[in-house]
Order: structure tokens, then C-alpha cells, then sequence
């Protein structure tokens, strides 16, 4: 990502550019020596990069990246002009056939996170450095041609001190001592890779490794985190093992080498495909014990990871216009494979309820796009990725399945694997393979989905399918499923399938075959194969919405929800009638695939939705369901921790207190509860930042301040994420922001949303590269402004010269806030 002053003076590489260097260019391999003992202490990162590679024209030039001080530059034994050497860029003139380049370089940047963070542990003062490069930061580091289409293999040697492991792709051939210090890592070739997703991390990590099957797993972690990995190690394990059994099987080809690493790393918002040596975010290790819920994410995020193998990594995307198909079919994959080879059989439920929402919600306002963008630069790559890219990317890939069948799905992808292992694609490559696989022409269907926006709306109307698109544009295509269920007893009650019926719509009108009679609800695109706005007659709406909890399987339940949440978004139905059919719902829901994104759903609706006199009677309906909810054991966990946050009475307090005795997490969200009422207890904090053994207590403190009615608490915490830019990101700021923007609190917070809109103009001084500027903008959006806040953030979301990713963001926030204040009234 662009941001400055992460990139700051070097120049986005442009598609034509990029086209131009890779026809000129072909890679033979990158030999790098990286130097971190100055790391230890210092801030400097050093390398020599010698990059082996031919032209195709002799007497040619071009450039290689290198965003870092350039100390010394030869091509082919002859000194480069250092003088030459601008906008990270180093001119490279009358090329041979066949080039060796040997540029050392030193990065002095190592804070910010643009590529590589040095981090030093508040609790221990350890030292920790990771690398991320996507999409281009890998020049920060080292000279490199920075772009996907150049793939080469890497071969890494790492200087350290002599405390410190190091982790890269593959696992090391020899670790030597050094006579002036330190220890030299040695790592074997990687194959061919793209310059974005080779890395190098170090530190004195604490490392678990286990041999599974023909493959060696190995976990590595900052030392205060250590018990929080061990207590999720043998899980983490059974996945990450599971996964590559099924992906290897599915895809046609086993993951090529042993040696498969996840190393959790502070400061990272997210994680990272590196070729078998994923980064993540170390706030996925939780500091309470994690509950169903957040173990399904972590499952989802490292199958993800995982599928990015194969999609990203074996066959990588061209250029960065076709991004999204990598995310897209990474998450896509990641559902999938959650639902066939893990405990997480409701996944797509859960996606349903929680992520595929928030691709209707854009995919509904002024931040819609094509899933298939423009990316003129690399700066434009990163502004696209949004609910768009990954969640309607993912369901239409869903839709795609539906639509071909899962065999003929899979049988193209081991075809396009095949065929283009090592190598660089298209959409339209893969597409190919599907076809031919399918024997279904997929040329329409491609541009109906792909690269055109919004979101198609579908009625069942008597025994037809109207279908409708935005813009009075032909619909798509939808393969779906309608399923008719008949109340059994009383209403509230059990609701039986009685009858299901395929439908392949074309056009406007489809006729639909075969449904019962006398049903009481029509469940149109049950199952959730396609990706559509779907509404049902009144009969079936009222049953809908009286009953939901009565469908027999959580896709259905979901389903029926997120209907409901749809008509809320439109302001077709009121927040009231929505909260009542989720409260409805969970009064009886058990799968606990669906309990935690149904109750965050209801939070939502209840602290945000509702108009402010509301709110606390709506947390009270909402804390009752919880204090109920928390009665059963599998629940206990989500349902105390949603009652914590609508907690009424001094019941739910008492309820709470026991439960929050051993319970850290807990015991901090009551205490930001307690604060936001206006009973902040200084004591109370003291205490349990003396009992919590996290590293980041001191955020989970901040947030209690971030919680209380005053202002200058909320200046307090505005200086530590603004100013001092001392909040790891990920979810500890999530977390925060949270605490911090309380809907309630409109009045005392509303010149805290205008501060918002200066803030983003200058968001270039966050800490944690690409992915932690995204958290920052997401996680502090206000969710409470006025029209004035509205009409400053799409005039800035407008303005050419404000970064693309905070274009985005206030884009998207925007047009959710203004539906959020329709619902307030
Ligand atoms: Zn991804």
C-alpha cells in the first residue's frame, strides 16, 4: 500500500510498467544476504541482493526497486551511479543476455511497519522483527523486480544475534556461529516465488514443532505469549494438518515441501500467505480462553492462509487487478474446507451471519464496485480490498459451484494447478479450466458476475422468480434452491421442510416447478448458494420473521436472519421488529456456529440501531436472552461476554462478578460496562492490570477509560491511538474502538467523529504497513455522527489527492452510518 510515509518518495510501479519490464526480463534467481544484527539494538536492516537474470534484448534498459538507502549498486562488475538512484528506483542501462545485479542496501525504516517491524515486548523488552512485502514492499527491504510476474526462486542467508531464531520459507539448511558475533542462517532455494511472498522474521521466539504425516508444523510465538500457545497448540496443529490433507487431496497436488511454519508476530493486523511460513497476528492467541466462535475465525484465517498456497503462491495472479480472485478464492476455500475437514460443519452459516452481511451492506451503497476492478498502480491494488473483494468475491465463487457442480469446480482446478504451476494468471485462466471441465460456457455468466456491481434482488411471486438488477441491467444468472416448510404446533414453533425445488433463474421471469402446497414459508435461496437480496410473500415474511428459530438447519436460521438484517439496511423493516426476530432466535439456537454472530447481531441492533432512548431497554431485552443463553454450558462463554456489554440490572452484574473471577477478558469487559454507565473504578483497574498476565492489559485498562462518559478520558485515548500510535492493531485496538465510540454517548462524542475526519487526512504515520492503516481507519470509524460528519466524509471520499484506502473507508462508513441513522429516527 501506498501510504506515506510508508512508500514515502518511491514511486508505484504502473501496470504498463510492469508489462514492459516482464517482457524485457526474465528472473534467474534472487541471492540474498540479510544483515538483523543491527537490529537487536538498533533500527537498520542491511542486505546485499544479487539478482541473477537475462534480457531479452541486449543494449536494453529498465529499473530495478529499492526503496531502502542504496550504499553500493554493480551490474555485471560495473559500478552503478548512485546518483542516478530516485523515487526507490535505480536505473539499470545497457543490459546483457544474461545479468548478474548486486545492490546493497539499508532500510532505517523499521518502525513503521511498511514491510518489516521491529517490535520490543512492553513486558520483557524482547526484540521481535517481522516482514510482510504485499504488495510491493519487498524493495523497502532489498532491491528487487517488485511485481508478481517475475518469479524467481530465492535463497536467503540471515545474519542474527545470536538469541534469536529466524524463520523464512523453507527450513534452514545450516545455523553456524559467527566469530564477530551472532549466527548465520542459511535457507535452501525457495521455488520460483513472487517477490510479495518471500519473508524473513527473527527474534527469541518460543517454537513448538510436530511432525504430521510427510509434513513438519511448526508454531512460533513472542515469549510472553507462550502459554497462550501451548494451551492452542494441539489445536491449531489438528487443522493446520487437516487442511493440508484436504487441499492437497482436493487440488491434485500435495503442498511440495515438509516444512509448513505459522509464526504469530505482534503488531500485524491479519496475516499472511508467505510461502510456507505464514504471519499472523499474535492477537488471535487470546488471552482468555477462546471461545467457539473465535476458534472457527482462526480456523477460517489459517485455512485461508493455507489455500493461498496453491491460489496466490503456486499460480500467482499477474498483475494486481486480479487480486481479488486470490482473496476471494482463498476465503472461499477456506469455508469450504472448514465445513468438509474440520469440527466447523456450520461454517457457512456463519459466514452467512457474519462476513457475507457485510458484502450486501457495500455492495448495496456508493462503495460498490465490480468484484474485477481497474488497477491502473500498485497504490490502487490495496484501496479494493473490502467486503467486495473477499466476502461477495467468496459467495459468488459459492455461486459458481452451485451453478457448475462442485466435481466439474474441483476437476478445473486441478487442471488450472496442473497446467500453471510456478506460473502467472488470469481470470480468464481459470475460467477455462472450469469451463472446459463443466462443458458450460461461462463467458456471460463471467462479465455478469464479475464486472458489473451490485446486487441482484429476487421475489418469489406465486409460482415465478422475478429477478431484478440494479440499474435495470439484465439479471444474472442464479442457481438456487427455494425450500417450503409447514409450521408444526404452535407459532413460534418447529417448522418441517416439506418440499424443495432447484431453480436455475434466466432473465427476469422464472417459472418454478414442483413446490408443495400449503406451505407456510417459501425460503427463497435456502441453503445460500447464490448471492442475491431475496424476499418471500407476506405469509412467509411473518412466519419468517415469528418462527426463524424454528428452521431445522443453521444455513436456514441464517438465512432468515440475514434477510431480516437486509430489510433493516433498507428500511424496509424497523430495528425493533429485527431484534425481536434475533432474540426469537436465539432463545432456542444451539449450533454454536450461529449463537456468536447472532449475538453480535443483536448487540448491534440493540447499542447501535436503536434510537437513543431505546437503547436501554433494548440492551435489557438483549441481556436477558444472554443471562439465559449463559445457563448453557457450550454458550456460556459468547453469552457472558454479550452480556457484559448489555448488562442492566445488578442480577446481571452479580452474574457477571462470579463469572469475571477467573475470567480476565471478562472481568475487563465489565469494568468498560461499569465505565460506560458512569461507574468507573480506578481500584478495580488497578487490580486487574496487577492480576492479568497479558502483554496488552494496558490496552484492555485504556479501553475501561475509553468507556466512561468524559472527555477528557476520550482525549486521553485519542492521543495514544493518534498521536502516539501506541495500540498494536488487530483486535486490542478493535477492542478499544469499540469501548470508545458508544452510540449513546452521541452528544459528548460527536466532536470526536469530526477529529475522526482530520485524523485520516494524515494516517500516514501508523504503525504496521498496509494491512495495520486498514484497521486503523475500519476499527475507528465513528458509529455515531450527525449529517454535518456525513457530508464532510463523502466530500473527502470524493477528493483525489486523499489516500485510496481512506477514500474507501469513509466511502463505506459513511453510507452505513447514514443507514444506521435512518433506523434511529
Ligand atoms: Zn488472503
Amino acid at each position: 500500500m501506498a501510504l506515506e510515509p510508508a512508500t514515502s518518495g518511491a514511486r508505484s510501479l504502473t501496470r504498463e510498467e510492469a508489462e514492459t519490464r516482464e517482457a524485457l526480463l526474465e528472473v534467474v534467481r534472487y541471492d540474498i544476504a540479510v544483515d538483523m544484527r543491527g537490529l537487536f539494538e538498533g533500527e537498520v536492516l542491511e542486505a546485499t541482493s544479487t539478482i541473477t537474470f537475462r534480457c531479452r534484448q541486449p543494449g536494453a534498459g529498465t529499473f530495478v526497486d529499492c526503496a531502502a538507502e542504496v550504499r553500493r549498486a554493480t551490474l555485471n562488475g560495473r559500478e552503478l551511479d548512485l546518483g542516478t538512484v530516485s523515487e526507490g528506483r535505480i536505473p539499470l542501462g545497457d543490459l546483457a543476455a544474461e545479468n548478474v545485479l548486486v545492490v546493497s542496501s539499508a532500510q532505517h525504516d523499521t518502525a513503521s511497519g511498511a514491510g518489516i517491524l521491529r517490535t520490543v515486548d512492553p513486558s520483557d523488552q524482547l526484540v521481535y522483527v517481522w516482514t510482510s512485502f504485499e504488495a510491493d514492499d519487498a524493495r523497502r527491504a532489498w532491491a528487487c523486480f517488485d511485481q508478481p510476474d517475475l518469479k524467481a526462486p530465492h535463497a536467503f542467508t540471515v545474519l542474527a544475534h545470536e538469541s534469536w531464531t529466524v524463520t523464512s520459507n523453507g527450513a534452514p539448511t545450516t545455523v553456524e556461529e559467527q566469530e564477530d558475533g551472532g549466527r548465520r542462517w542459511t535457507f535452501p532455494d525457495t521455488p520460483p516465488l513472487s517477490t510479495y511472498v518471500v519473508v524473513v522474521n527473527a527474534g527469541p521466539f518460543h517454537e513448538l514443532r510436530e511432525e504430521r504425516g510427510d509434513y513438519s508444523l511448526g508454531l512460533y510465538c513472542r515469549q510472553s505469549l507462550r502459554q497462550y500457545l501451548e494451551r492452542d497448540a494441539a489445536g491449531l496443529l489438528d487443522i493446520t494438518a487437516a487442511g493440508l490433507a484436504f487441499f492437497g487431496e482436493r487440488f491434485g497436488q500435495p503442498f511440495p515441501q515438509a516444512r509448513y511454519d505459522q509464526v504469530f508476530v505482534p503488531n500485524m493486523g491479519g496475516a499472511m500467505e508467505n510461502w510456507g511460513c505464514v504471519t499472523w497476528s499474535d492477537s488471535v492467541l487470546f488471552r482468555s480462553p477462546p471461545t467457539y466462535g473465535q476458534r472457527e475465525r482462526v480456523a477460517s484465517v489459517l485455512l485461508h492462509e493455507m489455500a493461498h498456497m496453491w491460489f496466490g503462491d503456486l499460480v500467482t495472479m499477474r498483475w494486481w487487478d486480479d487480486l481479488w480472485l486470490n482473496e476471494a478464492f482463498a476465503s472461499w476455500a477456506s469455508t469450504w474446507a472448514a465445513v468438509n475437514a474440520t469440527e466447523f460443519t456450520d461454517s457457512w452459516a456463519t459466514f452467512l451471519a457474519g462476513l457475507k452481511l457485510l458484502g450486501y451492506q457495500i455492495d448495496m451503497g456508493p462503495a460498490s464496485h465490480p468484484i474485477r476492478g481497474d488497477v491502473p498502480d500498485v497504490a490502487q491494488a490495496m484501496a479494493n480490498f473490502d467486503a467486495i473483494t473477499y466476502e461477495k468475491g467468496s459467495s459468488v465463487l459459492k455461486q459458481l459451484v452451485a451453478y457448475v457442480g462442485e466435481d466439474a469446480f474441483v476437476e478445473g482446478l486441478r487442471a488450472y494447478f496442473r497446467e500453471h504451476a510456478w506460473g502467472n494468471t488470469r481470470l480468464t485462466d481459470l475460467m477455462a479450466s472450469i469451463a472446459k471441465a463443466s462443458g458450460r460456457d461461462l463467458d456471460g455468466w463471467t462479465e455478469a458476475w464479475f464486472d458489473r456491481a451490485g446486487t441482484d434482488t429476487l421475489v418469489l411471486r406465486g409460482r415465478e422468480v422475478l429477478a431484478t438488477a440494479p440499474g435495470n441491467e439484465e439479471p444474472r444468472p442464479h442457481q438456487l434452491e427455494i425450500g417450503a416448510y409447514r409450521r408444526t404446533g404452535a407459532e413460534g414453533g418447529r417448522l418441517q421442510k416439506v418440499g424443495t425445488t432447484q431453480v436455475e433463474t434466466s432473465g427476469s421471469r422464472t417459472p418454478v416447478e414442483g413446490l408443495p402446497e400449503g406451505a407456510d414459508l417459501f425460503l427463497l435461496n435456502d441453503q445460500d448458494l447464490t448471492f442475491a437480496a431475496v424476499r418471500t410473500d407476506e405469509k412467509s415474511l411473518d412466519t419468517m420473521l415469528e418462527s426463524a428459530g424454528g428452521l431445522p438447519d443453521a444455513v436456514s436460521r441464517a438465512l432468515a436472519v440475514s434477510t431480516a438484517w437486509d430489510m433493516l439496511l433498507k428500511g424496509e423493516l424497523s430495528t425493533d421488529e429485527v431484534l425481536t426476530c434475533l432474540l426469537g432466535v436465539l432463545r432456542s439456537e444451539r449450533s454454536p456456529g450461529v449463537v456468536e454472530p447472532f449475538l453480535a447481531m443483536a448487540l448491534k441492533a440493540a447499542d447501535q440501531w436503536s434510537p437513543a432512548v431505546a437503547v436501554p431497554t433494548q440492551l435489557a431485552r438483549l441481556a436477558e436472552v444472554a443471562a439465559a443463553l449463559a445457563e448453557v454450558p457450550d454458550h456460556r462463554a459468547p453469552a457472558l461476554r454479550t452480556l457484559a456489554a448489555s448488562a442492566t440490572t445488578t442480577e446481571h452484574f452479580a452474574l457477571l462478578q462470579a463469572a469475571g473471577a477467573d475470567d480476565n477478558d471478562l472481568a475487563w469487559r465489565v469494568l468498560a460496562r461499569r465505565a460506560a454507565l458512569g461507574e468507573y473504578d480506578a481500584t478495580a483497574v488497578e487490580s486487574l492490570l496487577e492480576r492479568d498476565p497479558d502483554p496488552d492489559a494496558r490496552v484492555r485498562a485504556l479501553g475501561v477509560t475509553a468507556a466512561r462518559p468524559e472527555d477528557s478520558a476520550k482525549a486521553e485515548v485519542w492521543s495514544e491511538v493518534w498521536e502516539k500510535h501506541s495500540i498494536p492493531s488487530g483486535s486490542p485496538l478493535f477492542g478499544l474502538a469499540q469501548c470508545f465510540w458508544r452510540p449513546v454517548q452521541h452528544d459528548l462524542l460527536l466532536p470526536w467523529a469530526h477529529r475522526y475526519l482530520d485524523e485520516v487526512q494524515g494516517v500516514g504515520g501508523a504503525t504496521g504497513g498496509m494491512l495495520a492503516v486498514g484497521s486503523l481507519l475500519r476499527s475507528m470509524m465513528p458509529t455515531t455522527a450527525d449529517e454535518a460528519f456525513l457530508s464532510r466524509a463523502r466530500e473527502l471520499a470524493q477528493d483525489p489527492e486523499q489516500n485510496p484506502t481512506v477514500r474507501s473507508v469513509l466511502l463505506t462508513g459513511s453510507d452505513a452510518l447514514s443507514r444506521v441513522l435512518r433506523a434511529r429516527g
